[in-house]
């Protein structure tokens, strides 16, 4: 990308589209494009086409998507099928139909699965049964990198597939009935702390273990990835080393503050039972994660305080 190129961010004010946005702008980009949900609606093939032809992006990160934690994804099953689909298929094939020279998907590691074995290599795709929780949204997105991989092959489109692990940042969803757990971890904590609750209530056994990547390290490698990076092949994004929820539980209580008891709550489900990322490929790529989980904590819990709390 030159810092003129034409960038159209899709999902701008997500987790993921804002931090994109941040770092473009930090370095330098000035011909970023962006629309609210309420401008353009994604999931309308109409509508993406016009701004496709009257904007001509030259370059496009497909950061949209309908995502949730693990009781919305288990809730709201169309939904999540429905609109992704939806949302990647009219932007991937209008990108393709006004000549966009190179366009990012971004997936998720739930593509993988329940059973891959661990660290999660990308070859491990399609080699076995999804997790049932949130199996609708991962075949949307293994629809999106099977989209993506069939444009180059009977195009020859220039669209690349990344796969992020569990992301975490400013303007995340702190919904606690949709959100994942970090952010829901989050508010629990602040508010069992101000409320002064003895206890706070995780969800599962807190035995799963996850890997969380906070959202700038995550922009600054799609960056990366959209400047050096041409090929088929997917690409993980993550930091390579994961924690049990019990233990990203303990760690949130001390960065909010909250010293009462953690309860588990066994009647809500698991999900699968680790979900760590091969780092393999995008470290040989020459990229690394650079955000130390606890720095993260601290910089999310900072976010939330100065815009949530203040809100609510
Ligand atoms: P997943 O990574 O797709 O399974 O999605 P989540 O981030 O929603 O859940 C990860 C793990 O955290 C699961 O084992 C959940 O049961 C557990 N968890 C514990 N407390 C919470 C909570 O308050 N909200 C959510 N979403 N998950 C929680």
């Amino acid at each position: 990308m030159k810092l003129e190129s034409k960038i159209y961010v899709a999902g701008h004010r997500g987790l993921v589209g804002s931090a994109i946005i941040r770092n473009l702008q930090k370095n330098g980009y000035t011909n970023i494009v962006y629309r609210t949900s309420k401008e353009l609606d994604l999931t309308n093939c109409q509508q993406v086409d016009l701004f496709f032809t009257q904007e001509q992006p030259e370059y496009v990160f497909l950061a949209a998507a309908k995502v949730g934690g693990i009781v919305a994804n288990n809730d709201f099953p169309a939904d999540f099928i429905r609109d992704n689909l939806m949302i990647q298929t009219n932007v991937i094939d209008a990108a393709h139909r006004n000549g966009v020279q190179k366009l990012l998907f971004l997936g998720s590691t739930c593509i993988y699965p329940r059973l891959a074995p661990q660290p999660m290599r990308e070859d491990s795709l399609l080699t076995g049964e999804l997790e049932a929780t949130n199996e609708p949204y991962a075949i949307a997105k293994i629809a999106g990198i099977k989209m993506c991989q069939s444009y180059n092959r009977q195009y020859g489109t220039n669209f690349i597939s990344v796969m992020p692990t569990n992301l975490f940042g400013p303007n995340d969803n702190f919904d606690l009935d949709s959100s994942h757990v970090l952010p829901a971890l989050i508010r629990k904590f602040h508010e069992a702390k101000i409320n002064n609750t003895p206890t706070v209530e995780v969800w599962g056994t807190g035995t799963p273990k996850r890997e969380f990547l906070y959202s700038d390290d995550l922009a600054e490698a799609v960056i990366y990835l959209m400047n050096t990076y041409d090929g088929d092949e997917l690409v993980n994004i993550g930091m390579g080393k994961d924690i049990s929820i019990k233990e990203l539980a303990e760690k949130i209580g001390k960065t909010v503050g909250y010293d009462g008891e953690i309860v588990f709550n066994t009647s809500k489900p698991d999900g699968a039972p680790r979900k760590l990322v091969d780092i393999g490929r995008i470290t040989s790529l020459g990229w690394e994660a650079k955000i130390p989980l606890d720095d993260g904590l601290t910089m999310a819990y900072t976010w939330f305080l100065e815009h949530i709390e203040k809100s609510t």
